[in-house]
């Protein structure tokens, strides 16, 4: 199945007639992750008619509102529909010092539970793992503390082709030793290849989402190699002195990240509502690297492997 990205909102902290603030859903392995809650968050949801069953893990890049504003509104939304499975907030530690009166307020009687998971920011780590996946955080620089997060899918072994199990009546039992590359011996002794039984393993999908930052080269061996980079772009590099201040990247230097990591594709986005002509994000950006994506409100992304 397709890996995919939906951009739920691209904008930064001031909301324009194109974007809301930061949002977007990740599929992938079967379920699907909610990456930063900015204002809209929910509305977009309702008006793209998406299903959000599966979405189980919500992660939190950092406290600004433009980051998570959109949050109470969600789960309050989420207990009016009767929703019965567990929510689960990654997120720093004082999200559920903020969030908990609120909802005890407006929220209380939710029909299923909300768990937080308190991150520390400023250390790699792996925040989320099962069977065929994990999150990882990746340490960012900004004015509050900030961390991206790397999803990376987990090696699953050699593929089996099913035919051939059945015509040497290899039991499911063996799947396992196949898929680590061993050889068959059926039971009059002759061995058959590995190569024969199985095909090399699928490339394994990674995605990383970084965004607040400023420009941070220190992450680039963390996100090496990525199939899907998105990077925010706030500013244009006639502004790089405002990206400093405020600890921000420009499309050049989000593209510099992005050729230093060699990521297959970069998406910029969480564009300042100072630059009108979005067009320029995307010049700027493909001088430096050239697969580039300029990210947009209700924006969908399949990527196959
Ligand atoms: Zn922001
Ligand atoms: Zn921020």
């Amino acid at each position: 199945m397709a890996n995919k990205l939906t951009i739920l909102g691209c904008g930064s902290a001031v909301p324009t007639i194109n974007n809301n603030p930061s949002g977007q859903i990740l599929e992938m392995c079967d379920k699907l992750f909610l990456i930063d809650c900015g204002e809209g968050v929910q509305n977009t949801m309702r008006q793209m008619m998406l299903r959000t069953a599966r979405l189980y893990s919500v992660f939190i890049s950092h406290l600004h509102g433009d980051h998570c504003f959109g949050l109470l509104g969600l789960i309050s939304t989420w207990g009016m529909m009767n929703r019965t499975q567990d929510l689960h907030i990654y997120a720093h530690k004082d999200l559920e010092m903020l969030l908990k009166p609120l909802m005890e307020y407006h929220c209380h009687d939710l029909p299923y539970q909300v768990i937080f998971h308190a991150i520390d920011p400023k250390k790699k780590a792996v925040i989320f793992e099962d069977r065929t996946m994990t999150v990882s955080t990746i340490p960012l620089r900004h004015s509050v503390p900030t961390c991206g997060f790397l999803f990376e899918e987990k090696p699953r072994g050699r593929h089996i082709i099913r035919e051939k199990m059945e015509e040497y009546h290899i039991p499911y039992s063996a799947v396992p030793a196949l898929q680590a590359g061993e050889n068959w011996t059926t039971e009059d002794g002759i061995t058959v290849p590995n190569e024969e039984l199985t095909l090399p393993a699928k490339k394994l999908f990674r995605y990383a989402y970084c965004s607040d930052t400023g420009y941070k080269p220190a992450i680039v061996p963390q996100i090496k190699g990525v199939d899907v980079l998105y990077h925010e772009s706030t500013y244009l590099e006639e502004l790089a002195e405002s990206a400093k201040r405020y600890q921000h990247s420009t499309a050049k230097q989000a593209a510099k990240i992005a050729r230093k990591a060699e990521v297959g594709q970069l998406i910029i986005g969480h564009f300042s509502a100072r630059i009108t002509e979005q067009h320029r994000f995307l010049e700027e950006a493909r001088e430096v690297f050239e697969n580039v994506v300029l990210a947009e409100d209700k924006m969908v992304l399949e990527f196959t492997q």
